[in-house]
């Protein structure tokens, strides 16, 4: 077969060209919409039939296309809004790429009315498959009606691909709250088969704008957000923690007036209300960041979702700070439940012991624990009646820099001390992984990490997993992710080793093993990476850690099942020095 090469033609080139821009008629609809927003438009009609396959129409008041140029509007890279690549460092409209209305007009039957001032009568223009059928003067106010009618008429496999009507309408009321949400001061309208399903006042008060998609309810449950430094501004609302949602769709980001879908922003929301939302809960967001135009990449896709800006983790580190401090001022107007819990906790860990205080710190100064910290806790904590112990323990010392030995009505006990911190450590953490609350850190300098491919893999299968586990990571280019969050009791020098551990268990054990037991492989391989060789336990650990022994509340081994303790009674050692026969 003869293979030569040619140049396709343009009516071919804009078919394939719809592909990328038109994917079905919600994206027609957003295209249109920026059209008219960069158009300086005040009031935007969108009207839909049958999930606007067979017809949408979007009119505005905008400055309209002057008649000489209606011809050059359906070109493809025929934009009024560039000039020339050096403006590509500095865009300020929402489109700049010239290729929508070539695009859709390739693939629909179009109609397009518009007047700008500069014109004394209208001009109504037919295009079908992207060729102009009929141009006339027409008389119509100042702005433009673009009407799409039989969308993928002459490409059947993609109409093929179109999903039902009912959530194409679905997608593009979607699309429309988010346009609503990116311009308070437009009053925008929304017709679906000729019923009016939004109005929107238009009046700047992005309040109003929210309660017109979310309803008035969700306003008392929103915190302000205003925050201004040399990076970037951000401006806008987040929800309480109590009004999280299931999903992410409820994040509506923009940035510098364009609806993005960015990860790294709606993980920084995320990491901001880490502790204070469930697992697979989604904090509520309208956030609005502005960037210097030349500092931000909004050519990375043709639908222009994506964006890319400068200094990305360190600003997406500042948006996390921010919004934080935002929620705790507001922490009085909600409660978190994790602060009570948090409180119980530490009434049930520094258990006032029976003997006197300075007694024991008396001791403890001789074993070299260093409980300061933990005697200023219990100072601080008033202990209720039900939290008062049990058991009466004297801590009498430690031996071979190892061992405690602790004194117990007629028993002694030596507690090899850094198995009775593994085991301690493993209860606490996975208590908290499976409460979905372990405390994280944010690290100032992300750790960036180059993966073997299948480890990539793991770590994107079990990214919700890790998360809970307390690491936070991000891609960051082919196989290599950038750890950002890690859990705040790992040592620095082992966060790296920790993570691939991890990824290494997953790899190799997920698929043999139950859950449960990959679950504990991860928290034991943790503990290690927790302990340092001089770890010491204080006394409230081991008053901790003999109480829920005593209880069974924990089993008397190290998670590797090493015993924790020795119990010696009286009466053994009367037998050994022959006290008692
Ligand atoms: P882009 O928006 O990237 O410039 P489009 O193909 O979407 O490309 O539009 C081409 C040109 O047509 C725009 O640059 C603009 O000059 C003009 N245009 C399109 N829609 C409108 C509108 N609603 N009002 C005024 N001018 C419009
Ligand atoms: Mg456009």
């Amino acid at each position: 077969m003869e293979r030569r090469i040619k140049v396709l033609d343009q009516a071919t080139i804009n078919k394939i060209a719809a592909g990328e821009v038109v994917e079905n008629p919600s994206s027609v609809v957003k295209e249109l919409v920026e059209n008219s927003i960069d158009a300086g438009s005040s009031s935007i009609t969108v009207e839909i039939r049958n999930g606007g396959i067979p017809y949408l129409r979007v009119t505005d008041d905008g400055i309209g296309i002057v008649s000489q140029d209606i011809h050059l509007a359906f070109e493809r890279h025929a934009t009024s809004k560039i000039k020339e690549a050096d403006d590509l460092e500095n865009i300020n409209s929402l489109g700049f790429r010239g290729e929508a209305l070539a695009s859709i007009a390739a693939v629909s039957q179009m109609e397009i009315i518009t007047k700008s001032q500069a014109d004394d009568a209208g001009t109504a223009l037919t295009i079908e498959g992207g060729k102009v059928v009929s141009k006339k003067s027409v008389g119509c106010p100042e702005g433009t009606t673009v009407v799409v009618r039989n969308l993928f008429y002459n490409t059947p496999a993609r109409l093929k691909y179109l999903k039902t009507p009912s959530r194409e309408t679905g997608q593009i009321t979607e699309i429309i709250n988010k346009m609503i949400l990116s311009k308070p001061d437009i009053a925008f309208k929304y017709i679906n088969n000729g019923k009016t399903m939004l109005v929107s006042p238009g009046d700047g008060n992005l309040l109003n704008a929210i309660a017109v998609i979310y309803g008035k309810d969700v306003i008392q449950d929103l915190v302000s957000i205003d925050y201004n430094c040399e990076l970037f501004q951000m401006k806008g609302y987040i929800g309480k923690p109590g009004i999280s949602k299931p999903s992410r769709r409820f994040q509506n980001i923009f940035v510098n007036h364009r609806y993005v879908k960015s990860h790294a922003i709606s993980d920084a929301i995320n990491s901001a209300y880490k502790t204070m939302v469930m697992i697979n809960k989604y904090p509520f967001a309208v956030l609005y960041i502005y960037f210097p135009a030349e500092k931000i990449d909004v050519n990375v896709h043709p639908a222009k979702m994506e964006i890319r800006f400068d200094k990305q983790s360190v600003i997406c580190q500042m948006i996390t700070v921010q919004i934080r401090k935002a929620l705790l001022n507001s922490v009085t107007t909600f409660k978190s439940p994790n602060i009570s819990n948090f409180a119980k906790e530490l009434k049930k860990t520094y258990v006032p012991v029976q003997v006197e205080k300075k007694a024991i710190n008396k001791k403890i100064d001789n074993i070299g624990l260093n409980c300061i910290k933990h005697e200023k806790l219990e100072d601080n904590i008033k202990v209720s009646d039900q939290y008062k112990p049990i058991y009466d323990y004297k801590i009498i010392g430690q031996i071979f820099a190892t061992y405690i030995i602790v004194e117990e009505g007629d028993k002694v006990y030596l507690i090899d001390q850094h198995a009775a911190h593994e085991r301690l450590l493993f209860e606490k953490y996975k208590h908290m992984y499976k409460t979905s609350n372990v405390n994280r850190q944010l690290l100032v300098t992300p750790i960036v990490e180059q993966l073997p491919g299948q480890y990539m893999q793991i770590y994107k299968d079990n990214t919700q997993l890790l998360e809970r586990l307390g690491f936070y990571a991000e891609e960051f280019g082919i196989n290599t992710v950038s750890i950002r969050e890690v859990p705040v009791f790992v040592h620095n020098d082992k966060i790296k080793s920790l993570f691939l551990d991890i990824l290494d268990i997953l790899l190799n054990d997920k698929t043999v093993d139950a859950d449960d037991l990959v679950e504990k492989k991860i928290i034991t391989k943790a503990c290690k990476a927790a302990i340092k060789a001089n770890d010491k336990l204080n006394s409230a650990e081991i008053i901790e850690l003999l109480n829920k022994i005593r209880s069974s509340k924990i089993p008397p081994t190290c998670p590797h099942g090493r015993p924790i303790l020795i119990e010696i009674t009286k009466y053994e050692l009367e037998k050994k020095f022959k006290r008692i026969q």
